[in-house]
């Protein structure tokens, strides 16, 4: 290999991996699709997960044709609460979506709809598709497994509150519980997007890790 070449590469490592990891990290380097995380931010991520009592698995690498990639990934297994659809999720986007689980919804649920929290429906995280499903968007943040979807919540009394009837919908106390758990999202995710964002959120709240804070 050209010497040029090497250095670049060792650049390109230095960059991304505090102090280097010397020759193992050199050889397992590729051409990155998206910048990964490095190795001490995920591992700390995962400590994190354990710290909390979250019970997870950690996922392979996984890369796509397109440019989607699962990198670092995680499924989360016992949040708690259940979440339905959890596939893939980048350790950041998961510890923020239990945090927000736990420490935004479940208060909410009880104060504004007098019942405990029961599941939080989602329309699963992980999808290799441009911005809002467009064919030639750039990709979405679900390509890289940083995003989620959530679309209801189920409560202990056994009602089902959908975004889609909920956030427009008779009665006050839901479309407060509803704007109640958007916001909290504002607060812990880079992207929150809801039904007033644009027609594509009718049905959803989307939280990503990627570029903000923007919150709509
Ligand atoms: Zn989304």
């Amino acid at each position: 290999m050209a010497r040029g070449a090497v250095f670049l590469i060792l650049l390109m490592l230095c960059s991304c991996i505090p102090g280097g990891r010397g020759r193992q990290e050199l050889q397992r380097a590729r051409p990155p699709q998206r910048a990964e995380a490095s190795s001490a931010e995920t591992l700390q991520c995962h400590i994190d997960l354990a710290r909390e009592r979250i019970g997870f698995r950690r996922l392979p690498d996984q890369r796509f044709s397109g440019g989607c990639s699962a990198l670092g990934a995680v499924q989360l297994l016992d949040i708690g609460t259940p979440a339905t659809n959890l596939g893939a999720m980048t350790c950041p986007l998961a510890r923020q979506f239990v945090r927000w689980s736990r420490e935004a919804v479940r208060p909410a649920a009880e104060r504004w709809l007098g019942s405990p929290l029961r599941r939080v429906e989602t329309f699963g995280t992980f999808a290799c598709r441009g911005v809002n499903g467009q064919p030639g968007a750039r990709l979405s943040e679900h390509a890289f497994a940083n995003a989620v979807d959530v679309s209801a919540f189920v409560l202990a009394d056994g009602r089902r509150i959908a975004v889609e009837q909920g956030w427009n919908g008779e009665v006050e106390r839901v479309r407060r519980f509803l704007r109640d758990v958007h916001d909290a999202g504002c607060r812990r995710f880079g992207i929150t997007l809801g039904p007033d964002a644009d027609a594509y959120h009718y049905n959803h709240l989307h939280f990503d890790m990627g570029r903000g804070p923007y919150c709509r």
